[in-house]
């Protein structure tokens, strides 16, 4: 690929320059996107057959053959896996889908290919990077069941096929089992005039609220109806409905079994040996490490929302009993209280174009890189697309932002890394930022979100492997939120938040005394929020474990013996898509990845804009993607072994 040296003046990049970089296809019906799907996998089956015969030596070494291979799969699939996501046509999003359940299947099949098996067993691998694809590659065709005694194998990619087709089910009802709920005017009492404004009463006088974040979150922080904040909490709790309860329960038992064919008691003991963890047992000590330092915090913080409550309503505390529905409510009264702190104030802070111009500055700074945005087609008008380009004024990479809520629309906050870089075939890496922000300014938690998905961007972005297979966010689950975790920490320091103003002239700044504030009430809940994570890492854990119940009766339990119970007619299992988004057996992972990320983020010393530590931890970390197993990597920017000090005093509020 021809490297395209780009004016660093947005303006100035013409049309025909934009057409000379790779893109995300855009396409505009569902037939495109099955002609595209069609095309792709035919090639792909031959490439494939080749790689297998080895009638494609000519070409290039076996290791190359096989990351070209990805290439080729990554080519047509990565846009597919996108687009399920984000199209705005119910039908092209379907037809995507459609395609992901096939490009799931030709993979399957083609880790169980024994001639490509034998091919890459076959190889010598001297060069770390060599030795690490050669090592993932075999992994992959080991866990699809290609050492099974045949009737295991068939079975095995029957499982596999069928999971993969859960997956995309599942993510479908996510984003479109979804009813929205309609309030009467009295309801909406204590939401900022705006809001009330932006969601104002239809032809029945009610205001229809829909689950998206951007009108959950300030709903459940500031409405003072509790039983209106109810009636949300369940609607929210039931995306996703009743069919993806038994698309969890279909899953978790053919995790099972699919493990059974290997010998395995459990899923997890299937999958972890691939991790950092290494085991369920390390798992299990971490989450119990967690429980001990988070329990007595937890009870704390929700004494003190107890009491916020009984002085609200003026009743007496022993009569008073607190809600799940009532946890954001009076969580954000006592921030308030306290800390006099106001998300809905601190919108004005972060307008939202600001706020984005503000990231791409901090990357600046830390890499050197800067974001210039270029007119490229896009599957909607709110979605810029930028050339990540690096001092020397080359094109290094693209990005796509999708900053705001649609119908149908992937309703959480991710990254795609739609398209992996590799310096061997001179190819750049594309990454999609995709989050629900709301459009006109952040608060401190989306500000936070923003950063966290940022962060993904970057790995993904400014990774310079030589593999593709091994590029940017291609490394184990349990190391994958550390880059993004780490980068959060740069909402809650005065220097880089003080840089906001060279973005946003007339914002008010985050002086020091308010980001004292804003840090005392992110500490205030750290105790429920962590708790929180604790417990959905258990769900995960118990379902990947040897006997999954049902999905269901098992999160109910849970919920049952936390201190503030379950509340019928709930369905969270429904849509929490992590389980079938990648994150079986892996959920963990945050707080897992967290303990690396505050361990790493403390090697600035407090001085975040430092750029020659910035520098360290691009050449280290960011750039080399999965060519280096992560503890090595972790210990070469650290100069010693991870520890989780930084991690725990998060938790118990004896941070900083
Ligand atoms: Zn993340």
């Amino acid at each position: 690929m021809k490297r395209i040296v780009l004016p660093l003046i947005a303006g100035l990049a013409s049309a025909a320059i934009a057409a000379d970089r790779p893109l995300l296809p855009v396409f505009r019906n569902a037939a495109e996107v099955k002609a595209r799907c069609d095309s792709g996998i035919a090639a792909a089956r031959n490439a494939i057959d080749a790689f297998a015969a080895g009638t494609d030596r000519a070409s290039g070494e076996s290791l190359s053959r096989w990351d070209a291979l990805t290439i080729q799969i990554q080519d047509f699939g990565g846009p597919m896996d996108i687009t399920a996501a984000v199209a705005t046509e119910g039908s092209v999003r379907d037809a995507a889908d459609a395609c992901n359940v096939r490009v799931a299947k030709l993979t399957n099949a083609l880790y169980q290919n024994a001639g490509a098996y034998e091919r890459i067993r076959a190889v010598e691998a001297t060069a770390p990077a060599d030795v690490e694809l050669r090592k993932l590659a075999i992994e992959g065709f080991e866990d699809a069941g290609i050492a099974l005694p045949a009737e295991k194998r068939a079975r095995a990619r029957k499982i596999l096929d069928r999971l993969a087709q859960l997956a995309v089910d599942f993510q479908k009802n996510t984003r479109e089992i979804r009813a929205p709920v309609a309030f009467a005017d009295a309801e909406m009492a204590g939401l900022p005039q705006d809001f009330i404004d932006r969601h104002g009463p239809d032809a029945n006088g009610r205001h229809v609220l829909t689950l998206d974040y951007t009108d959950y979150f300030p709903f459940m922080e500031n409405a003072v109806s509790a039983d209106a904040r109810h009636r949300y909490f369940v609607a929210f709790n039931n995306a996703g409905g009743e069919q993806n309860l038994a698309i969890l329960d279909e899953a978790d038992k053919l995790r099972r079994e699919l493990a059974g064919l290997f010998g395995k008691l459990s899923y997890a003991s299937y999958a972890l040996p691939r991790r950092m963890a290494a085991g369920t047992h390390r798992v299990w000590h971490f989450l119990d490490e967690v429980k001990d330092k988070v329990v007595e915090v937890e009870r704390q913080d929700l004494e003190v929302l107890r009491e916020a409550k009984a002085r609200h309503l003026g009743a007496p505390l022993a009569d008073t009993r607190l809600d799940r529905w009532d946890v954001a409510f009076y969580t954000e009264r006592v921030r308030r209280e306290r800390y006099a702190v106001d998300q809905e104030a601190l919108r004005r802070y972060f307008p939202s174009d600001a706020a984005v111009e503000w990231m791409f500055d901090l990357a600046h700074r830390l890499y050197g890189v800067s974001f210039v945005q270029v007119d490229v087609p896009r599957w909607h008008e709110s979605v810029h697309y930028y050339d990540v380009v690096d001092e020397s004024g080359t094109r290094i990479a693209g990005a796509y932002l999708d900053l705001q809520p649609r119908p149908g629309k992937y309703n959480h906050a991710a990254m795609w890394p739609v398209r992996s870089g590799s310096t061997l075939a001179e190819r750049t890496p594309i990454g999609v930022l995709v989050a629900n922000l709301d459009a006109k300014g952040l608060n401190h938690d989306e500000l936070e979100t923003l950063l966290h998905e940022f962060g993904h961007l970057l790995h993904q972005t400014l990774s310079r492997t030589r593999y593709a297979t091994l590029s940017g966010t291609n490394v184990r689950l349990d190391f994958v939120e550390a880059p993004s975790q780490m980068f959060e920490e740069w909402t809650r320091h005065l220097e880089p938040l003080a840089l906001m103003r060279d973005h946003c002239s007339d914002c008010p700044v985050v002086d020091a005394p308010l980001l004292e504030r804003l840090n005392q009430a992110r500490r205030f809940g750290a105790g429920i929020r962590y708790a929180r994570q604790h417990m959905l890492a258990t769900f995960d854990m118990e379902l990947a474990g040897p006997n999954p119940g049902d999905p269901l009766a098992t999160w109910k339990k849970l919920e049952e013996a936390s201190p503030l119970g379950t509340v019928p007619g709930t369905r969270f299992p429904a849509g929490f898509g992590h389980l079938l988004g990648g994150y079986a057996a892996g959920y963990y992972s945050y707080m897992w990845s967290e303990v690396i990320a505050l361990d790493m983020a403390s090697q600035w010393h407090g001085n975040l804009l430092d750029s020659k530590v910035g520098r360290r931890y691009l050449d280290t970390v960011l750039s080399k993607g999965g060519e280096v197993p992560p503890l090595q990597m972790v210990r070469e920017f650290l100069g010693r072994d991870p520890s989780p000090d930084a991690f725990f005093a998060e938790i118990t509020g004896k941070a900083r």
